[in-house]
């Protein structure tokens, strides 16, 4: 690293929901922020490739990261749509058991919610859930009035607003390829080999956030986690949706469950699934998958007919656990645990990340104010 050093105050990667968050929040602190992206857009990666589900925040560990930021952030996230004119809208979800069985599973949903601070559930019998959606099979559900659907790509256009509003700015297709980190400054390379001295160094690549770290010299390697991908693709119905609001079975092992979303033109999808794969760029709709669709979705909506689901989009998760493995919490990584001043790495920031965009911007601008 030779050629001549630029400075600025702090540096961003990735202009992902969570980057742009982030850099508003530190932008708002009158700092000086720039937002370095691989793409030649904004939000090209997960953020564009999610149900767009604005979670209460109900099935989270107690005291996770996911839990007070999900909680937080939707707070934070209805109010600043409002605010911004950002479409959304407060549909609410039912969370249904269909089977007798799956009632205990409903009622520790319903307490690990209650745990969350998400006061607002209500339990239906299978009359009180029909009355609400007719379509709808089921033995018991429980209602979330505070789930609703976000425009993402509206919200990350309003974030880029308020950062460029406050003085910052995005760069495009500037994907950083490495960085030196020691006690006194960070210096950043990007592919084209431009030279960047910055004093805050936020590590928001999403998928390719572990990758990045790896390429970061003076960071210790035992801080990074080994990044695992888990594809979730989803099939749109063709047709009238037939239900008003969001519609979860009880939740599996990686994700949570097959279920219906609408978008805000009143589309309905399914999805996502769980396919583990390889890296982070396998995102066509293998159209067989689909087979295993009918199955699930007809356990509570027994009226899907055949042939009226269509490959739609896929996205990944940005893991840091394998298959099995218990589920990981958020990981917000600053000097605290790495001991390098003015670095903080994101990793394993999967659902709910939309969802918490504003309150993880908020915690990692707090974290950043100590430098
Ligand atoms: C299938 C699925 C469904 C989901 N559903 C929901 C949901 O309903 N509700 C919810 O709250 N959350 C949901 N999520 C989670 C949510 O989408 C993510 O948590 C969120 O989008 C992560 O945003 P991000 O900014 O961290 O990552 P990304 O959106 O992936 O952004 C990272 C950015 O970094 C850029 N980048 C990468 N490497 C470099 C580099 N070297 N230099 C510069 N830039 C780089 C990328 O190009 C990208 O633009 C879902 C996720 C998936 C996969």
């Amino acid at each position: 690293m030779t050629a001549a050093i630029e400075r600025v105050d702090c540096i961003v990667i990735g202009a992902g929901v969570v980057g742009l968050a982030v850099a508003r929040a530190l932008a708002l602190q009158g700092r000086e922020v720039m937002v370095l992206e691989a793409q030649d857009a904004i939000g090209t990666g997960t953020s564009s490739r999610n149900s767009e589900v604005i979670h209460a925040g109900i099935y989270y560990p107690a005291g996770s990261l996911k839990a007070q930021l999900c909680v937080r952030g939707r707070g934070l996230l209805y109010a600043y749509c409002e605010a911004r004119g950002v479409p959304h809208q407060r549909c609410g979800k039912l969370i249904v058991a269909t089977t007798e069985s799956q009632r205990a599973e409903l009622q520790a949903i319903e307490r690990k919610a209650r745990a969350n601070g998400v006061d607002d559930l209500q339990w239906l019998e299978r009359y009180a859930a029909r009355a609400l959606e007719p379509a709808l099979e089921c033995v018991a559900a429980l209602l979330s009035p505070s789930t609703g659907i976000v425009d993402s790509h509206a919200l990350m256009l309003a974030l880029q607003g308020d950062l460029e509003h406050a003085g910052g700015m995005v760069v495009l297709n500037a994907p950083v390829a490495r960085a030196r980190c020691t006690q006194d400054a960070l210096v950043l390379e990007t592919a084209d080999g431009t030279l960047l001295q910055t004093r805050i160094m936020v590590n928001a690549a999403g998928l390719w956030a572990p990758g990045l770290a790896r390429a970061f010299e003076g960071l210790d390697a035992r801080h990074v986690p080994e990044a695992r991908y888990a594809k979730g693709n989803y099939f749109t119905l063709t047709g009238r949706a037939p239900f008003r609001r969001l519609i979860y079975p009880v939740p599996e092992a990686a994700g949570l469950g097959v279920h219906l979303t609408l978008d805000l033109g009143g589309q309905a999808k399914f999805g996502p699934d769980v396919q583990w794969v390889e890296g982070p760029d396998d995102l066509v709709v293998d159209p067989r998958r689909g087979d295993a669709f009918y199955a699930e979705v007809r356990r509570y909506w027994p009226a899907l007919a055949d042939g009226a689901l269509a490959p739609g989009y896929a996205g990944i998760r940005p893991k840091i656990h394998g298959p099995g493995e218990p589920a990981a919490d958020f990981v917000l990584q600053g000097p605290g645990v790495h001991g390098i001043p003015g670095l903080v790495n994101l990793f394993g920031i999967e659902s709910p990340g939309l969802t918490s965009a504003l309150a993880l911007g908020e915690r990692v601008a707090a974290l950043c104010a100590k430098d």
